[in-house]
């Protein structure tokens, strides 16, 4: 907590007590780095200032401003959770309750909770795991269920009651910063002397983590099917990647046989976090529209903007610009 005193990093949404701006925060970093969450907390704050507003936007509003962020259910749980909160009256003051909010897990229960209303709870991401893993000697995985109990646990030991909050801020910033998952800063650090890990000689190999399933790899297709100045797109059904977002036509719902596409690149590399995508992205223009399934509309090429589009589409998109 001293040297969270004097180091912790400069965000926006520090130091507020605003439950929204800080659950706002937090639904965004589950799964960005803070530099880019950055932006995007400013852009939503400014859009939607208060959690009222958010509520009363359409799904498709929020999916445009979440565009380019990736895991879109987090944007569709974020708009589920506002209109739940909005129905409660405000928000709920209680880890339970808050829990029951679309989209928060413990971790961002505790972090909501300790930040916004002081409730003693312990928030410590992979960040923390690392820091107590190192200064503990701990060698259970921190990317295992059992770890997760094990340093979550211990956190809650350590938690001071009066200010759960700043504790939970300075251990992710002293694991971001300080105790850093290469070369930790050792020789400039507060914890050095009573630290097991260095002690030991086992910084480099603490903390363990457990090893990730392979990878799968996925082929797409997409045509961008235009047509007097229209081009045909659909929303992409539930059940699968990007749920909601809009795309152009999928070669899995459309056959291009007979016609002569121009191919633009051939196995445009994505990489999810499941998942390799290998996509190949086709031109077509056509004097009529071809039949294409019922769930295809055909929107003015100007107004593709308008359409919260997966990172991918929008580098298909600029291959278009450039054809
Ligand atoms: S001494 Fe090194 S390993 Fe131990 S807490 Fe500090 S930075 Fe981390």
């Amino acid at each position: 907590m001293d040297w969270y005193a004097s180091h912790s990093r400069d965000l926006p949404w520090r130091g507020i007590r605003d439950a929204y701006g800080i659950w706002l925060s937090e639904i965004i970093l589950q799964q960005t780095r803070v530099e880019q969450g950055r932006d995007y907390w400013h852009r939503f704050m400014q859009r939607f200032p208060r959690v009222e507003d958010l509520a009363a936007a359409s799904e498709d509003e929020v999916l445009l401003l979440w565009q380019g962020l990736g895991y879109y259910s987090r944007a569709r749980n974020l708009h589920t959770a506002a209109r739940q909160i909005v129905e409660l009256g405000g928000f709920p003051q209680t880890i339970e309750g808050l829990r029951r909010l679309k989209g928060v897990g413990d971790y961002t229960a505790a972090a909501v909770g300790s930040m916004a209303f002081g409730l003693p709870a312990a928030a410590v991401d992979g960040n923390g795991f690392r820091v107590m893993a190192r200064y503990f000697g701990i060698d259970t995985p921190i990317n295992s269920s059992a770890g997760k109990q094990t340093f979550t646990a211990l956190a809650n030991e350590l938690l001071p009651a009066d200010q759960p909050g700043t504790f939970n801020q300075a251990m992710m910033d002293f694991g971001a910063l300080q105790c850093t998952p290469q070369s930790p800063h050792c020789m400039q650090c507060p914890l050095a002397e009573t630290c097991t890990a260095l002690r030991e000689g086992r910084v480099e190999t603490l903390p363990v983590k457990l090893r990730k399933t392979a990878v799968k790899t996925r082929r797409m297709g997409y045509v961008y099917l235009r047509c007097h100045g229209e081009v045909a797109i659909h929303r992409r059904p539930a059940g699968d990647i990007w749920q909601g977002l809009w795309e152009p036509v999928n070669l899995d719902d459309w056959q291009m046989e007979g016609y002569s596409p121009v191919l633009l690149r051939k196995e445009v590399k994505h990489v999810l976090t499941h998942r390799i995508l290998l996509a190949d992205f086709y031109l077509l223009e056509t004097e009529t529209r071809p039949a294409l399934p019922a769930d295809y509309i055909w929107v003015k090429e100007d107004a593709l903007d308008d359409y919260g589009k997966p990172r991918l589409i929008e580098i298909m998109l600029e291959e278009v610009s450039k054809a």
